[in-house]
């Protein structure tokens, strides 16, 4: 069927159903606006409330400075997967003012504010970025923070998958990486969560190997 979110309008606040062919072309949802509904699939994916965006926003960033404090003494950049409006970005910046922190994204339009230096911002498809970026980067990452999510769980799933290789080769042993999606990587040994944060609702993992 090969929908696309430009095409696509979305009725209700609720979990959504949609048939989709080509995640690439997947964006984030539009709450209140149409979407198709087909009843022969299962549910692709939910729109948070308010409430649930601003919990996750708090859980966000207590892993952030968890993982910022985990790898304090550990010399290298961090790594930030997905600029959006460059409030995570802003948080890592302020938070570790001495870090180099490269940033990639495939269509960066955050304020000028919150957008990195053009020689830490990497444009681009993750799936063609990454794995170049050693070139530009030169000294392995001790952080990686993926906030990549669209919402939509096979594909953000499958992206996780198919970046994990890439990511992993940019990586210093003992680098933590968080994110909003579960890797599966048997040499990233998932981390216990802050004490406060819900497990499910962020994914932390050390780099064994
Ligand atoms: N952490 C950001 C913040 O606090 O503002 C929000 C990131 S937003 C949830 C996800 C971002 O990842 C979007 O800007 C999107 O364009 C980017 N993105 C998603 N998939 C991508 C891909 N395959 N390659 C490059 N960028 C991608």
């Amino acid at each position: 069927m090969g929908l696309r979110w430009s095409e696509v309008q979305i009725l209700s606040p609720r979990p959504f159903f949609i048939v989709c062919t080509d995640h690439r072309q997947w964006g984030a949802p539009i709450p209140g606006k149409k979407i198709a509904f087909s009843s022969t699939v299962a549910p692709l994916g939910f729109i948070m409330s308010r409430l649930d965006s601003m919990i996750r926003r708090e859980a966000q960033k207590t892993c952030l400075e968890s993982a910022i404090g985990r790898v304090a003494t550990f010399p290298g950049p961090y790594l930030e997967l997905g600029l959006g409006n460059g409030r995570t970005f802003d948080h890592l910046r302020q938070t570790a003012p001495d870090r180099d922190i490269f940033v990639f994204e495939r269509k960066p339009a955050a304020h000028l504010d919150c957008t990195p230096d053009p020689e830490f911002l990497i444009e681009g498809d993750f799936t063609e970025t990454l794995r170049p970026a050693l070139e530009l980067i030169k000294s392995k990452a001790v952080l990686a923070h993926c906030d990549i999510g669209t919402g939509i769980k096979v594909a953000d799933e499958e992206l996780a998958r198919e970046i994990s290789r890439d990511l992993d080769a940019l990586l210093a042993v003992g680098a933590v990486i968080l994110s909003d999606q579960p890797f599966k990587k048997t040499n990233w040994r998932p981390l216990s969560l802050p004490r406060n944060v819900d497990s499910g609702r962020y994914f932390m993992y050390a780099k064994t190997a």
